[in-house]
């Protein structure tokens, strides 16, 4: 087979979210695990749908995710350029060829009148199909009109790796738009060009485009070109599975992931599990697995639900396996602002209590901030509480008193700690529910922390007393 070559090639419309991303990633694995090239191609013939800084936005959100191209519209290669907008005259050239052999002819209607068209379909209760009314003798194209593809139907059997064999009638293929009448190419005609002209062996992109093949097929026979291998990509589905994913439910920014701290590579791994296994029972994939495990043959015709607790699992599963000096790394953006005074020694430590725990790094602050500041007493966190809230104010009060007594003759070593915490359960006859829960409150403010010792000791002892004598004078 030739050198294998995909490409992933987004309209410039919007963000990328993660059935794109999907699309891109699949595409990089099979040019990866081939040893091949994988190619960014902006499709930016539609000018009217074009949001501005989309490209770079696009090209970013590519970067962050690690999927490296080796052609595209900043990297130059051998079959460049590679936005479309600038290889106009390459459309041309291809579109002269189909008039000459007569499959390309000017399309003399106004749309009022192909509407008109439609609505006679309509209404006759039949299918509207353009070639029904090709002109007998178009005018001359001078590029005034659109450029119509002069369609040859007939029935169409053909492979696509995912979804299997597939076969249409000749019903479905109809003359379309080639050449729009403001001379850029549809996406019709400009994708069947390129990926021929760039030599791509594999199209692997979204079933919005499966219901167009046999068209495509038809004009890949009028160019006499071979058509590459097909891979469509089912639709991503919201997390019940019954419809697909929206902006609603969660299909957000890729970059936005990023922003809040998930990981290049877990995100690989779960994206490439929307849909994909490797035939085990396997969840979690590094990305040298990846390539050599993927295949577009075990890609699942149905549509892969989408459930974002399931990416947080994933990137938990990632940051688990980081040793504190990579975490540390890791997360230099995200420490809550009065950090900022703490050495790395001591944000280790706290990363060492928070690392189970942590599912994406933006969470840092509100896990952590309790280390690097006094919070405000907030009273809730007694009066809301299950147990605490049945004790009389005296008994809370008479109860941290009676811890800071212990812990001020502590050496404040998490088995010093332990062991005075485990030995005041039992001097002051209360559960670990009640004492345990107030110590906590009482040093951190916050409804939950690492284990208490652990999270003391990381503290120190002036700190923890300070905060113990504080939440006292407050009750
Ligand atoms: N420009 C098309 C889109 O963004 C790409 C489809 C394809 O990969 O061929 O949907």
């Amino acid at each position: 087979m030739d050198k294998v070559r995909t490409r992933f090639a987004p309209s410039p419309t919007g963000f990328l979210h993660v059935g794109g991303i999907r699309t891109a990633l699949f595409a990089w694995l099979v040019a990866r695990q081939a040893n091949g090239k994988f190619i960014l191609r902006l499709e930016d013939t539609d000018q009217k749908r074009e949001v501005a800084g989309s490209a770079e936005h696009l090209i970013k959100s590519l970067r962050s995710l690690g999927l490296d191209y080796d052609e595209g519209p900043d990297k130059a290669g051998e079959y460049g350029p590679y936005r479309q907008s600038e290889r106009l005259d390459i459309y041309q050239k291809w579109a002269q060829k189909l008039i000459e052999q007569g499959r390309a002819y000017a399309d003399p209607y106004s749309p009022e009148e192909v509407q008109a068209f439609r609505e006679k379909a309509q209404k006759a209760k039949q299918p509207f199909l353009y070639r029904n009314h090709r002109p007998d003798n178009p005018p001359q194209w001078d590029g005034s009109q659109p450029l119509r593809f002069k369609s040859d139907p007939k029935p169409y059997q053909w492979h696509d790796e995912v979804m299997g064999d597939l076969s249409t009638g000749p019903e479905v293929i109809d003359d379309f738009i080639l050449i729009k009448s403001d001379g850029f190419p549809t996406y019709n005609f400009a994708h069947v060009v390129d990926d021929a002209e760039m030599q791509i062996t594999h199209i692997i992109r979204g079933q919005e485009f499966i219901a167009s093949m046999p068209n495509y097929l038809n004009l890949y026979e009028a160019l006499d070109i071979s058509h590459p291998i097909f891979a469509t990509m089912p639709h991503i589905l919201n997390e019940q599975g019954n419809k697909k994913l929206s902006k609603r439910d969660g299909a957000k920014d890729i970059l936005d992931y990023i922003k809040e701290g998930y990981l290049p590579e877990a995100l690989r791994s779960f994206i490439a599990t929307l849909g994909w296994n490797d035939g085990t029972e396997q969840e979690v994939f590094s990305t040298d697995e990846l390539i050599s495990k993927f295949s577009l043959q075990r890609v699942g015709k149905s549509g892969a639900h989408f459930d974002e607790r399931r990416l947080n699992w994933v990137n938990g599963y990632f940051i688990r396996q980081k040793s504190i000096d990579e975490l540390l790394a890791n997360v230099d953006s995200f420490w809550p602002k009065a950090s900022s005074n703490y050495d790395d020694k001591y944000k280790k430590q706290v990363l060492g209590l928070v690392q189970e725990r942590l599912k994406y790094f933006s969470e840092l602050p509100e896990l952590t901030s309790f280390f690097f500041a006094d919070l405000p007493i907030n009273p809730t966190l007694i009066s809301g509480h299950k147990q605490l809230k049945k004790l009389e104010v005296t008994e809370v009060k008479q109860l941290l008193e009676t811890v800071e007594q212990s812990l001020s003759e502590s050496d404040f070593t998490t088995q010093d700690l332990t062991d005075r915490l485990n030995d005041l359960l039992l001097s002051t006859e209360t559960k670990p529910a009640v004492l345990f829960s107030l110590v906590r409150i009482a040093t951190t403010q916050a409804p939950a922390s690492p284990g208490l010792a652990e999270t003391m000791n990381v503290l120190g002892k002036e700190t923890s007393l300070r905060r113990i004598q504080t939440q006292i004078t407050h009750l």
